[in-house]
């Protein structure tokens, strides 16, 4: 038998802080690194902590860059949200106001709680209400153009999918778009609008996005370089 150093509560202790999940379907154990919600260890419904540890020890290889990778992303996204948040290309100065419990924009400002604790919330709910109004006409204005037609207009809080189609027609959009520059929002409202009459990535989708977003290529590359920091600013 081998001894392992031992955790306060006599098993292995855990290298460094970590999500643990079971999963039904699991049939082994995985372990991820997800930007927004940090080192994940998955093991079988039957797995044990013991092992979900000592596969956190074997792999720290591959964990320890990736870790230092992300707490890098977290601390330049809160130094930049310290100095102001983006909004469609522009920077809103944040202003903690005693008393303030709701966000309110005034000029090129967000007057916000004072309360760190309450400020992101009220963030996401102002910028979730900002999704939508920002959102809806450019929808309109996409779906008349081609011809198409929606049943509802979602803002969701996805933080792995900016957007989406389904297949009754609802578009599905992320509330973090409005932190993006205009163009990714734009972008991929036209996207998931040509999906309803392409509901797939064939070369036809990408021909009638490209009719209406000749330059679509630049706000998706944006996005994909970009997104997950713009996911790190407002911790929810
Ligand atoms: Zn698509």
């Amino acid at each position: 038998m081998s001894q392992q150093a031992a955790g306060p509560q006599g098993r292995p202790s855990a290298p460094r802080p970590y999500t643990l999940r079971r999963s039904r379907r699991a049939r082994r154990i995985t372990v991820r690194v997800d930007p927004d919600r940090g080192l994940i260890v998955t093991i079988p419904a039957r797995g044990t902590v013991a092992e979900a540890e000592r596969a956190l020890r074997e792999l720290d290889g591959w964990i320890a860059p990736r870790v230092a990778a992300l707490e890098d992303r977290r601390r330049r996204a809160a130094d930049s949200a310290a100095l102001g948040l983006p909004y469609l290309g522009r920077v809103l100065e944040l202003r903690p106001e005693p008393g303030r419990s709701r966000v309110r924009r005034d000029g090129d400002a967000l007057l916000v709680p004072e309360d760190a604790a309450q400020r992101g919330a009220a963030l996401t709910a102002w910028y979730r209400a900002r999704a939508r109004a920002e959102a809806a006409p450019r929808l309109e204005a996409a779906v008349a153009a081609i011809g198409a037609r929606y049943s509802r207009l979602r803002i969701t809080d996805t933080r792995t999918r900016w957007g989406s189609c389904s297949s009754t027609g609802t578009i599905s959009l992320s509330w973090r778009l409005v932190l993006a520059p205009e163009a990714c929002l734009d972008y991929v409202v036209w996207h998931e609008a040509c999906h309803l009459v392409h509901p797939h990535h064939g070369p036809t989708f990408w021909a009638l996005l490209q009719e209406h977003v000749p330059d679509y290529r630049e706000p998706s590359a944006w996005l994909r370089a970009r997104g997950t920091d713009l996911r790190l600013l407002i911790p929810a």
